[in-house]
């Protein structure tokens, strides 16, 4: 196999180190879908997870974490990244979903937890409707150890799409919504929209 083929780690088998991996992508790009199938396969193989969220995203549901195809897991709603600090217990896998919610404290939260042998999941929008770097998740993808960007399909010309478009205008950095409000572009159309919009 190719070594920069890999898109998660090999567990390290001899000691229990933690460490941090980042899925980042625009909306309808599946980060969500794709946190769910390497926490379900953890939990698979015996591990314990536990998943947390910014409590700001209540799209679809208080305690779960639900992706855009409805695929979900039970998750924890907090407030502050501090929290998930104190609340983890014996997770030896800990999920974050909606990262770019979350303020900066993330990183160090992340961070603590990969240093007591923690593998940390982290999935988030790596750039708000202005095509800039959002929140917590830039930095977070400067220290993780793995980084994977996954893509949509640009409802305009089919390439691959890397930003989150808003359809409507509104200049507040977080506005919940799917379809109707966002909609997944490459570069050069989520430009050509822009400038049309402004
Ligand atoms: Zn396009």
């Amino acid at each position: 196999m190719i070594e920069d083929m890999f898109i998660e780690p090999r567990y390290h088998l001899h000691r229990r180190k933690g460490w941090i991996e980042v899925v980042c992508g625009s909306m309808f790009s599946g980060k969500t879908e794709e946190l769910i199938r390497r926490v379900k396969r953890a939990e698979i193989a015996g591990q314990k997870v536990e998943i947390f969220k910014p409590s700001v995203d209540t799209r679809y549901h208080e305690i779960e974490v639900t992706s855009h195809n409805e695929n979900r897991i039970p998750s924890t709603p907090v407030t502050s990244p501090l929290n998930i600090l104190l609340m983890v217990n014996e997770a030896t896998v800990v999920g974050i979903d909606e990262a770019q919610f979350f303020d900066e404290s993330l990183v160090y939260v992340c961070e603590q937890l990969a240093r007591k042998g923690i593998r940390v999941m982290v999935a988030g929008l790596d750039m708000d409707y202005l095509g800039k770097p959002f929140g917590p998740v830039p930095m977070l993808m400067a220290v993780a150890e793995y980084v994977t960007k996954v893509h949509a399909i640009c409802v305009n010309c089919g390439d691959l799409a890397t930003h989150s478009f808003r359809k409507v205008s509104n200049s507040s950095l977080i506005m919940l919504g799917e379809k109707d409000t966002y909609e997944a572009r490459c570069r050069y159309c989520f430009q050509e929209g822009m400038s049309e919009l402004a």
